[in-house]
């Protein structure tokens, strides 16, 4: 008998696969059922101490032959096998320390594999981020579909844009009557994309530079009248056009766009302007398109069209001044004229120079104020006639405001905490259908502003900051806005911003700060004169 003095030598696949060793596991394809399970596994019960795999792995109830686990990745992409707890009598927590990967388990290879598969690193930087981190809008999150095709097309152009992570959305020139704020939603999805790198080009702070992008959103050339609650909690606004529409009002919660550079409002029938739009104005708001819109004047408006050129500087301030008083010797400080608030821009202007406060707008004057009563309804002047229909002064106004009673408190009224806690309901929508018939119009007035504060949110006081849903009264503020230096009509000399108070009493602090503020600019000047 032949007996060979060395092994036969085999063929290479019999080395890769010894027939002694059962065959492995399908690496990539794990079970449905397995993962499925392991998904829904919640993570709120975390256990405190590492538990360490075992290199023991249980024998195949078939074979008798002991096998051991395959896995790939990191272990915290990787479930343990069932069966291993089954055995054990333990269940093991995802935070469980290392996982070597040594026991038997088939299942729970590649879990985190199959997240990356669905998307290469070429195609990760060519088409943005995976799904999972892109937060793209999932089915839940796509807008209903609006009524009407305008509606729905522009929804579609904003899904479009987030779905492509282009941050330049335009709506404009689409004859939208009004935007819903299901249509503006998705933009919260939106992030930049990535900056990709090339084996050639150097890598840059760009590439680090976060995802958030800077939105710019064209509404120009719209019919709109009103503008989507939404639109104010696009925190990443950085550009909005809202050119040549049909708006009468600006909310106040503009101000809750604190980063946006670019604002177009021009081509509108705005009679003011929101107060909170000069708190961005000094922030990082440097392009400001108004004109034209009717806004209310201090005074009427000179016959002569001439154009005015602001001074920056504060020699040149004082040269105008100079200039001005020379002019007319005998200015009025108790009744607003056109000299009278130039003298007042100018000194104002020459007073922050002095404090080295770099301001871009300058306050000049207010009209007169109106106050409410505690249901927001106007308080009748006592003396004068008044009228349902009667339009508010808004003119410039030297007097004090003095508040009709002298019955003063900065508390909130029981009106107004009845309000909020109405606001806060949420059965707020039903509240006007449960009122009967011949319920008195200021409940009905009431009950309208609080769905109003519902979609818009509370309003601030602009003197305390403090908020409110009815406000005590309201009055127009005109600043010259602008860096100076400029030549402006008169026309857009001074703009009308609305400020609304919480109370009488606010009105009066403010007063108080106006008439010391004006007592120093007057010192100021009187020192100035001195070495004139
Ligand atoms: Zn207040």
């Amino acid at each position: 008998m032949f007996i060979p003095s060395s092994p036969p030598v085999l063929p290479d696949e019999v080395f890769n696969e010894p027939p002694s060793s059962p065959p492995l596991p399908p690496a990539a394809f794990p079970s449905r059922k397995r993962h499925a399970a392991w998904e829904d596994r919640e993570d709120s019960s975390m256990s405190s101490d590492p538990i360490f795999s075992e290199d023991a792995s249980e024998e195949s109830e078939v074979t008798g032959i002991k096998r051991k686990r395959f896995v790939r990745g990191p272990w915290y992409q990787h479930a343990q096998s069932p069966a291993v707890s089954r055995v054990r009598g333990e269940t093991r927590k995802p935070d469980s320390g290392v996982w070597l990967g040594s026991d038997s388990s088939t299942d729970s290879i590649g879990s985190s594999n199959r997240r990356m598969q669905s998307l290469t690193f070429n195609e990760y930087m060519h088409k943005g981020a995976p799904l999972t981190q892109r937060q793209t809008p999932t089915k839940h999150q796509t807008p209903t579909k609006p009524k009407d095709s305008i509606q729905e097309h522009a929804a579609t152009i904003v899904f479009n844009s987030v779905d492509a992570c282009r941050d330049s959305i335009d709506l404009s020139d689409m004859h939208l009557g009004r935007i819903d704020n299901e249509t503006l939603k998705p933009l919260h999805q939106l992030i930049r994309l990535p900056v990709p790198i090339n084996d050639t080009q150097k890598i840059t702070v760009d590439h680090f530079a976060p995802l958030t992008p800077s939105i710019k959103l064209f509404l120009s050339k719209n019919d709109l009248q009103q503008l989507p609650s939404e639109l104010w909690n696009l925190g990443n606004l950085a550009v909005l056009s809202l050119r040549s529409n049909s708006l009468t009002e600006i909310s106040p919660s503009i101000g809750r766009l604190r980063n946006l550079h670019e604002l177009n409002v021009a081509g509108n029938q705005l009679p003011f302007l929101p107060f909170e739009l000069l708190a961005l104005v000094e922030n990082k708001l440097v392009q400001l398109s108004l004109s034209p819109n009717p806004f209310v004047q201090p005074l009427p408006l000179p016959t002569s069209t001439m154009l005015r050129n602001v001074p920056s500087r504060r020699d040149d301030c004082l040269r105008e001044l100079q200039r001005l008083r020379a002019r007319c010797p005998e200015i009025d400080k108790t009744q607003p004229s056109h000299e009278a608030l130039l003298h007042r821009l100018y000194a104002s202007r020459l007073h922050a120079a002095s404090q080295e406060l770099k301001s871009t707008s300058t306050y000049v004057a207010s009209s007169s104020t109106s106050f409410f009563e505690i249901d927001g309804s106007v308080v009748r002047p006592r003396f004068r006639a008044y009228t349902a229909h009667a339009r508010p002064d808004h003119s410039a106004s030297f007097n004090p405001p003095s508040p009709p009673s002298s019955v003063r408190s900065a508390a909130p009224s029981l009106f107004e905490l009845s309000a909020r806690a109405c606001a806060r309901s949420q059965y707020v929508g039903q509240l006007s259908t449960l009122l009967p018939e011949d319920a008195s119009p200021p409940v009905n007035t009431a009950i309208s502003k609080v769905m109003e504060s519902k979609e818009i949110g509370m309003q601030h006081c602009s003197v305390c900051n403090k908020q409110f849903l009815v406000p005590r009264a309201q009055w127009v503020d005109y600043y010259y806005v602008g860096p100076g230096s400029e030549m402006c009509s008169p026309s857009e000399l001074f703009r009308p911003f609305v400020r609304r108070a919480c109370s009488w009493i606010c009105v009066g602090r403010l007063n108080e700060q106006r008439e010391k503020h004006w007592e120093d600019c007057e010192k100021h000047i009187l020192e100035l004169a001195r070495f004139m």
